[in-house]
């Protein structure tokens, strides 16, 4: 973490602190995926309500460092009240900017892009992608 932008940082330590939309849903219609990452302890549920083509809604629950439970707080702002399309866009390109891989530019990652310097620590990059493979894996299962 040492050489994160430090505005970066804060953001980061910010949404681990008070994460957005934790807490598992007991309503009815939610898709559930689980995923663990063994190398550092991080096990996230991800949970997503979707209406008419769209992210109506968006949980997560579990525990793990900080880049994985502050990367489930903002995927999860991050893709409420898009269309599923635009969302599984978002996901990929992130998934990609995070491994170092290429990725789209003109696609908007909003806060989520502040996740960008993990791509420079090999060892963090799982922590900050299951989140939104759990995600995408909820896209998968609602088809
Ligand atoms: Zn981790």
């Amino acid at each position: 973490m040492a050489d994160l932008d430090n505005l970066y940082r804060q953001i980061i330590m910010e949404h681990y602190k008070n994460p957005r939309n934790k807490g598992l849903s007991e309503q009815p219609g939610y898709v559930t995926a689980h995923i663990k990452n063994p190398s550092c302890g991080d096990d996230i549920t991800v949970q997503t309500l979707f209406a008419d083509g769209t992210v109506k809604d968006c949980r997560h629950d579990g525990h793990g460092c900080s880049i994985c439970c502050a990367s489930a707080s903002v995927m999860t702002e991050t893709v409420i009240g898009k269309t599923v399309a635009e969302a599984l866009l978002l996901a990929d390109n992130y998934l990609k900017l995070v491994s170092n891989k290429e990725y789209d530019a003109s696609v908007d990652l909003e806060e989520a892009a502040v996740f960008a310097g993990v791509n420079q620590f090999p060892a963090r990059v799982k922590c900050a992608s299951i989140a939104w493979q759990a995600f995408v894996r909820t896209i998968e299962e609602q088809k």
